[in-house]
């Protein structure tokens, strides 16, 4: 249902991840015609499905069609190469629009806290998952891939995503988007055990099915389940007898892999419950993961917490991903609650400091709610933001726009090259025609400095 408008309302979105795309989808859909200038620090838009979801996923990235359709609207416009706090700041933002809502998702990752946890070879997952994808933040980010044996801790989607990128040959690399000097480190690559090791059980575990049972289907890697790590305690067992469809697919997929055990494929892919890591240890870089066997204790209900059984396990492993989620963090006038990694908000408000609603201040995504769920996780949670922002122009809560000196004469005035979506849809062209004389879906400009060289006419660079 379309509202009417007293005035044409002006939106700022600060982030063009999924977060930011459903912002729009729902605001062109309740408010045809309605004005949005989407920001975002890099040049290159889609967040994380260009710079997390895994190149060998590309139907999950096909779903920057829809977002290419929105962008195509009237009254749209890409802000590429802006960050905030940096080139524009928040209380610019909030004088030149009605509202502004935050899409700037969960930058950085969370710690184990545990010794050694800062040696050479320890790095997060979030970082390995960025240099793979071509982010320009950490295209020069090494990763010691002559280790034989390699340790990622957690057990959600992103650890399954970095152990398969792990586990895949280079001619099934060859042919996804991933970065060219990823792909040819990782042809390089002398990696033969791949452990992915989780603090509790297999019921419990934060991996979906689809991407479990992938771990099972590798060409070029066997997965390793141990028949005893799958023995249920009696609230994990009642758990699985409830009925619940990725439970009993997860148990279904890890206990064929436990039959199923060593074929002789070149790669070895352990996947380990109920493991505590306690400390990295290592001569000035890793070398082994001390770990300690838990036992499942009952919290309520169905909640179980890991506890130390005691027993003690060692893993030799020369490098360790740290996969055990991503953290929100602040941008310059926009803090995070520290404790939570998230902007203070009710149900998309933005609040004060005093715990009021900040006036034209709104938030989605996992700087929203925390980073959780899949991409269709923030359609419902962008409807719920936008209809409440709705809700407050209807009301007569937004301020009008000021007048004065315009967001495109700040820009100009501050000398920052902004890569509007003429200028990505020409990046994008570039990308895919380099892609596609090689039969990949495209290969990636990973440096600023080589997108804005393309686009200005210093010549096109063919390496990325
Ligand atoms: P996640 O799903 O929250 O998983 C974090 C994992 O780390 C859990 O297994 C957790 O175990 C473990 N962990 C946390 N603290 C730990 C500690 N101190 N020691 C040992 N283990 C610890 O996070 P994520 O994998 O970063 O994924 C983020 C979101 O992106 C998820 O919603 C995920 O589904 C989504 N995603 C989806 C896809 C896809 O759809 N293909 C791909 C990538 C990411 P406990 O359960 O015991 O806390």
């Amino acid at each position: 249902m379309s509202i009417p408008s007293p005035a044409p309302l002006r939106v700022a979105i600060v982030g063009s991840g999924p977060s930011g795309f459903f912002s729009i989808e729902h605001l062109q859909r309740r408010l045809p015609g309605v004005s949005i200038d989407l920001f975002d620090r890099l040049p290159t838009p889609f967040g994380l499905v260009r710079g997390g979801v895994a190149p060998d996923h590309q139907k999950i990235k096909a779903v920057t069609r829809v977002y290419e359709k929105l962008a195509a609207q009237p009254g749209f416009r890409f802000f590429g190469n802006v960050e905030i706090g940096r080139d524009l700041f928040r209380d610019e933002l909030l004088a030149r629009y009605h509202a502004v809502i935050y899409a700037f998702g969960a930058r950085s990752d969370r710690a184990l806290g545990i010794p050694g946890e800062a040696l050479a070879g320890s790095h997060a997952a979030t970082e390995f998952v960025a240099w793979y994808n071509g982010h320009p933040d950490f295209r020069d980010r090494l990763f010691d891939l002559s280790q034989p044996a390699v340790a990622v801790i957690g057990m959600g989607n992103v650890a399954v995503d970095v152990v398969r990128i792990l586990a895949r040959t280079p001619e099934e690399l060859a042919r996804t988007d991933i970065a060219t000097y990823a792909l040819e480190a990782l042809a390089e690559s002398k990696v033969r055990d791949i452990y992915m090791i989780g603090r509790r059980g297999p019921v419990q575990a934060a991996f979906t099915n689809p991407e479990v049972k992938e771990l099972g289907e590798l060409p070029g890697a066997d997965a390793i389940v141990y028949p005893e790590e799958l023995e249920l305690d009696p609230t994990s067992a009642e758990m699985a007898a409830a009925g619940d469809h990725t439970i009993d697919r997860n148990l279904q997929t890890l206990r064929a892999m436990a039959a199923h055990g060593i074929t002789g494929k070149p790669k070895r892919l352990h996947i380990r419950f109920l493991l505590s890591p306690v400390a990295l240890e290592g001569n000035g870089r890793v070398e082994r993961i001390q770990l300690a066997r838990n036992r499942l204790v009952k919290v309520a209900g169905h909640e179980v917490k890991a506890e130390s059984s005691g027993e003690t396990e060692a893993i030799d492993a020369g490098l360790v991903f740290r996969s055990v989620g991503y953290r929100g963090t602040g941008i310059p006038g926009v803090p995070v609650d520290p404790r939570r990694g998230i902007v203070s908000n009710a149900e998309g408000r933005v609040l004060s400091s005093t715990g009021t609603p900040a006036r034209g201040e709104y938030v989605v995504g996992w700087i929203k709610r925390g980073p959780s769920g899949v991409i269709g996780t923030n359609k419902p949670d962008a409807v719920e933001t936008v209809d409440h922002l709705l809700d407050d122009h209807a009301a007569g809560l937004l301020k009008d726009p000021s007048e004065g000196v315009s967001i495109d004469e700040l820009l100009t005035a501050r000398n920052v090259r902004v890569v509007d979506w003429a200028d990505w849809r020409a990046l994008d062209e570039i990308e895919r025609s380099r892609g596609s004389a090689l039969g990949r879906p495209r290969v990636k400009f990973t440096r600023i400095s080589e997108m804005l060289a393309a686009l200005d006419g210093a010549g096109t660079p063919t390496h990325a």
